[in-house]
């Protein structure tokens, strides 16, 4: 009779346990690192808990590196084999450049080719047509390249990602034009033959062999991988992922998505450019004919596949997509077949790539903290103040609708009002504009003595005002820290570092209260709702702001949430900052605010001590819908 299979056994199981093993394992290693390195250490914070020594990126490359040296020498460096390795060496720095733009920005760019290209042209004259030594002719593909890519993104970067993706992919078509009818400079449609690659600037000088030329390109690749480390973890790579996740909730934080989009394009296409300057050493001729869209898509297909975002992932998606072609020359429909079989595989069963890197570790230092914290009211700055916001007759129309219709307002330090009235009545709007997010129509808007009836959208939360969003906006691709990390490296001006501890003390002991894993090199996207409203409102908050806009804070939280959302209010409004809160939850705004305003239709209704909110009979028709 033959045996049941037991039910452990199903394949749905086997994988189960094997994830599981894999996870404790990786936990396992955790602990062994937590312990080898005490808590509070830099090393502990920056490496957060899970993963070993080995998750150092310098450990990774050197790792790589080594690697592609030891099969490159094993295979003979002359051989056929050993060329594939300096090839694939070559693919996977391109794949890294690209991931910049793509994996950062979100920005398909279509035209990495082109920066290939460029890069091939640049070494092939400094190195084909002059004699320049390949250690000069790299730098220079690699500014050419950056350059090419500022171009390109300056104009393009205004229309967003896809704009960006089309624009680069003219680029690629035009190239190949522009090359041949600058036959001066690029030989035309013969192109440049005998590309040298020398370490002097002798035409006699020796020519790098085979084995010279890898290392060259292994070394490269190194830079090119600690390069994409350190811009992802760095606060200009870390702003261009928030601008990607969320260009609006970015804004709010002072950041330009559009200037991100330019940094991650232009070192992308410099990094691009270096890996051409290279292929054009390897294959030592260039002609228009090698400027084709077919790589660009090939280098897109690498890194999307690898998994966009990730170092490792791009480095597979190199070896793979560049790989097959030449492991499978001599099956090329297979080739095909397989390519076909992976795109689906994978877009089915990891549709974000073979290995999605999301968070990165970050160190991320708490403020000291005080022993005997002033106590609020005896602290509080005199409520006479100069204003930090002063609204006179605001407006704003959207079409033929006025949303905002000359409300007045006037908001000092230390001072908290709530701002009530029906859905539709133009709370969110009357934030926007106070916050910059929307130019105002009309009226006049003075924030921190400074008239801003024209300033950018960045430059009102840098100036003054932080604020939270109706619904949470927060990174998903970031980690708790990594918000914290950001908003603290973009304060409002003139905030002494002394306030600012001030305020990430507010912070932090919001991120305690709510359990936010502020040590866990984890995506912030699976938190609770409390969790990410907390989570937004530490961030706004640990920016020390002059004025806090909160739009609804207290949808959605339990009462002992809302008693912490009462109790920062209070906090924060001791430390003088102003608070604008926008709250249909009445018992909060009774508790916190020290003034109430009620919108209707655009314009203030009713404005007065919150306890006489109930108790006016306009307010009330006003919510009951009977019209005043
Ligand atoms: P509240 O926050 O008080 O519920 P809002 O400020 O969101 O109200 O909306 C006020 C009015 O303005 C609504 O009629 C809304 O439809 C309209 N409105 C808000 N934002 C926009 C926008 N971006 N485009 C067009 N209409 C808008
Ligand atoms: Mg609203």
């Amino acid at each position: 009779m033959a045996q049941p299979i037991p039910s452990q056994l199903t394949a749905a199981s086997l994988a189960a346990n094997a994830t599981r093993l894999v996870r404790t394992g990786r936990e396992r290693a955790g602990r062994a690192w937590a312990a080898a390195v005490p808590d509070g250490s830099p090393q502990a914070r920056v490496l957060g808990t899970g993963w070993g020594v080995i998750a150092r990126p310098y450990v990774h490359v050197l790792l790589l590196a080594g690697l592609a040296v030891v099969l490159a020498a094993s295979f003979g460096f002359d051989s056929y084999r050993g060329a594939i390795v300096l090839t694939l060496v070559m693919y996977a720095i391109a794949a890294l450049g690209l991931d910049i733009p793509v994996g950062f920005s979100g920005v398909l760019s279509i035209g990495h080719g082109a920066a290939f290209a460029v890069g091939m042209y640049t070494a092939a004259i400094a190195s084909g047509t002059h004699t320049l030594p390949i250690w000069l002719a790299l730098p220079i593909a690699f500014a050419v390249g950056a350059a090419i890519g500022l171009l390109m993104a300056i104009p393009a970067g205004r229309l967003g990602g896809l704009g960006l993706a089309v624009v680069s992919l003219g680029f690629v078509l035009v190239l190949a034009d522009v090359v041949r009818w600058w036959d001066s400079l690029t030989g035309g449609v013969n192109g440049i033959p005998a590309i040298m690659s020398r370490w002097s600037f002798e035409r006699s000088g020796a020519i790098l062999d085979q084995a010279e030329l890898l290392y060259v390109t292994v070394a490269v690749f190194v830079l090119a991988y600690l390069a994409h480390w350190y811009f992802r973890s760095a606060s200009v790579g870390r702003s261009a992922v928030a601008a990607k996740c969320d260009p609006i909730g970015a804004g709010a934080l002072g950041i330009s998505p559009y200037r991100t989009r330019l940094y991650t394009f232009t070192l992308g296409s410099g990094i691009g450019a270096i890996a051409g300057g290279i292929n054009g050493y390897v294959v030592s001729y260039v002609s228009p004919a090698s400027i084709t869209v077919d790589l660009s898509f090939l280098f897109l297909v690498m890194v999307v596949l690898g998994g966009a975002g990730s170092r490792i992932g791009s480095v597979l998606g190199a070896i793979v997509i560049g790989g097959l072609p030449i492991w499978l020359s001599e099956h090329p429909t297979l080739n095909v077949i397989l390519y076909a079989a992976m795109l689906l595989l994978v877009v089915r069963f990891r549709p974000s790539g073979i290995i999605a890197r999301r968070a990165t570790a970050v160190r991320l230092a708490r403020p000291p903290a005080v022993p005997n914290q002033p106590t609020g009211q005896a602290d509080a700055p005199a409520k006479a103040a100069e204003p930090v916001i002063r609204a006179e007759n605001v407006s704003k129309q959207f079409g033929g609708l006025v949303a905002v219709d000359g409300v007045s307002l006037t908001a000092r330090p230390g001072e908290v009002i709530a701002i009530v009235g029906p859905n539709g009545s133009g709370k969110t709007t009357l934030l926007n504009l106070l916050s910059g997010l929307y130019p105002i129509d009309g009226g006049t808007l003075e924030v921190a003595g400074t008239r801003v009836d024209r300033l950018s959208r960045r430059r009102l939360p840098r100036l003054a005002v932080a604020r939270t969003f109706q619904t949470p906006k927060i990174f998903p691709d970031l980690s708790v820290a990594e918000h914290l990390h950001l908003a603290a490296r973009r304060p409002v001006h003139h905030r002494a570092p002394a306030e600012r501890e001030a305020f990430e003390r507010i912070a932090f002991s919001l991120l305690d209260a709510t359990s936010l894993p502020v040590d866990r090199v984890q995506s912030a996207a699976d938190l609770s709702h409390g969790q990410l409203r907390f989570l937004e409102i530490a961030v706004a908050v640990s920016r020390a702001p002059r004025a806090l806009l909160l739009d609804e804070p207290a949808t959605g939280l339990g009462p002992s949430e809302i008693e912490l959302l009462s109790d920062t209010v209070r906090r924060v409004a001791a430390l003088g900052c102003a608070v604008l809160l926008v709250e249909h939850h009445l018992e909060l705004v009774h508790a916190v605010a020290d003034r109430a305003v009620v919108l209707h239709l655009g314009e203030v209704l009713w404005a007065g001590p919150p306890a006489e909110i109930g108790s006016s009979d306009r307010v009330r028709d006003a919510y009951l819908g009977v019209g005043v």
